[in-house]
């Protein structure tokens, strides 16, 4: 069993103040892999000042020495991306080859895409030519606190800290409890490129201890998010009293929109990246609306699709889903099933209990449900596990109005060959991405929501400027 109770602060490996240990569980076994320490507030307290030292300094190094340590770390992460794959698939039952390829392949194509928008990025901008003497600067924000997932979590970590530390900011990450060991591993890359002592902290701690001492704390003037609507909602009221900024990057019930002209891949294509990270991806397409004249035929497609999904252990290599996260994701997840089954939704395959064969670890079955109505629970909430929705449509106005009567509006998605009617789609969904015909974002491309999703935008420019304060200021002298 690893043992991983210390916190980086200020360029070292420190003791927590009062230890409280929490066991990190290996999903694909239940049992503990790892014992991590919860910090407390005189951790959090002594991360913060760290932070707060190293500002000026960070602050003021020219913008090329921060790119050189960002790409230096870059450089570790990918010379320990076997390490890094290990990590999380282990904390979070992501198949180790999955992990290496997906997990580990987020964040570095994320520090890569940050590298290339910070080469010509700038601090001073022209308002325009009607004001020649005045400029538009960007400063950092300060100390910022980050609080993420276990669900990608170096895709997370690398799109809070790297833009961060590109724009100026020094922090405290605080990783899921649940999922510490890759933020640990990823401290390590920091310490070993020699990012200077206080720009990069790292306090462990559940949501209740440092993740409010964090949101509330009047030395911190921003907070990075990506987790549950539940909690961005807590830290946005916990943030209010200090006037910091609050981005948030929350959860989804992505809808894919299926016309009877899309390619014959669409529905393939839906199922499998639902079932893809065993559900657990805020952007999943999780709702199918099929369009009448082809939904029994999808239906069928989606049912022999998940039915090809193998269930493994995610250490074990090869393309199969693992288990999900966790006892209380699980639990959660039965228990949106049986409300699926219990309100009429057409069990088409999977549903309650463990894949056969495995009776240990948090496994669970590629369920399809078939005429689902909107209201229904599974057609409301965010299960953030393998299981799919599929509900026929008449219209396009009515697809649109299914699509976009959600809380939540992170990603939706079209699949048409009609390219008129894609271009009208993508202006109608309300959400803060659309993506069309199995074609992924580019790189640099904001990642982010609208509603109940959150309001951050990460990644590329756009996620570097989500750290900078914008000051506007006349008279500059011209140059
Ligand atoms: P969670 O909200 O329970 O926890 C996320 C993080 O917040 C953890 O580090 C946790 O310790 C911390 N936290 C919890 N309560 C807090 C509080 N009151 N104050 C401060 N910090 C608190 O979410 P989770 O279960 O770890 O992740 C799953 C959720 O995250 C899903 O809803 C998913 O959709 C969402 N998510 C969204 C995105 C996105 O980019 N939009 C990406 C990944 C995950």
């Amino acid at each position: 069993m690893l043992v991983k109770r210390q916190f980086y602060i200020n360029g070292k490996w420190v003791d927590p103040v009062r230890p409280q240990d929490f066991d990190v569980i290996d999903p694909s076994t239940e049992e503990p892999c790892a014992v991590i320490s919860l910090g407390d507030r005189a951790d959090t307290d002594a991360a913060v000042a760290a932070a707060k030292a190293a500002l000026p300094g960070w602050s003021a190094t020219p913008p090329s020495e921060r790119l050189a340590y960002v790409q230096k770390i870059l450089d570790i992460y990918l010379a320990r991306a076997d390490d890094m794959a290990r990590a999380m698939s282990l904390e979070m039952g992501a198949p180790i080859d999955m992990a290496r390829e997906q997990q580990v392949g987020a964040g570095a194509w994320h520090i890569r895409n940050f590298i290339t928008a910070f080469k010509d990025f700038e601090f001073i901008r022209p308002l325009g030519p009607h004001a020649p003497n005045d400029r538009i600067a960007l400063e950092p924000v300060g100390v910022v606190g980050l609080i993420t997932p276990w669900n990608w979590p170096m895709n997370q970590v690398t799109l809070k800290a790297i833009p961060a530390m590109l724009a100026g900011c020094t922090m405290v990450l605080k990783p899921s409890e649940v999922a510490p060991l890759s933020s640990l591993l990823f401290a390590e890359f920091v310490d070993q490129a020699g990012v200077p002592a206080g720009v990069f902290n790292l306090v462990n701690g559940d949501g209740a201890g440092v993740g409010t001492q964090l949101s509330t704390h009047p030395d911190v003037e921003m907070i990075s998010f990506t987790g549950s609507a539940r909690a961005g909602a807590a830290i946005s009221r916990a943030a209010a009293d200090t006037f910091k900024r609050v981005c948030l990057e929350l959860g989804g019930k992505g809808a894919n929109l299926v016309f009877a002209d899309a390619d014959e891949n669409a529905i393939r294509r839906g199922v499998l990246h639902v079932m893809n990270n065993s559900g657990q991806s805020c952007n999943a397409p999780t709702r199918m609306l099929v369009e009448r004249p082809i939904y029994d035929r999808a239906v069928e497609i989606a049912r022999d699709v998940a039915e090809g999904v193998k269930v493994a252990s995610a250490h074990e290599p090869g393309k199969h889903m693992g288990p999900v996260v966790s006892e209380a994701q699980y639990s959660k997840i039965q228990g949106l099933i049986e409300k699926g089954i219990a309100e009429g939704a057409r069990l088409v395959t999977g549903g309650l209990g463990r894949p056969e064969g495995l009776n240990r670890g948090y496994y669970v079955r590629p369920t399809v449900f078939a005429d689902v109505i909107p209201g229904m629970t599974i057609e409301r909430e965010e299960i953030f596990g393998p299981v799919l929705s599929m509900m026929p449509f008449d219209t396009e106005e009515e697809a649109v109005r299914i699509a976009n009567d959600t809380i939540y509006g992170l990603t939706n998605y079209v699949q048409s060959q009609d390219g008129a009617r894609r271009n009208r789609l993508a202006r109608h969904l309300k959400s803060g991405m659309v993506e069309m015909n199995g074609q992924p974002r580019g790189a640099g491309a904001p990642f982010g929501g609208v509603k109940a999703s959150g309001r951050a935008r990460e990644g590329g420019h756009w996620g570097i400027e989500e750290f900078l304060d914008v000051k506007a200021i006349s008279g500059w002298a011209a140059e």
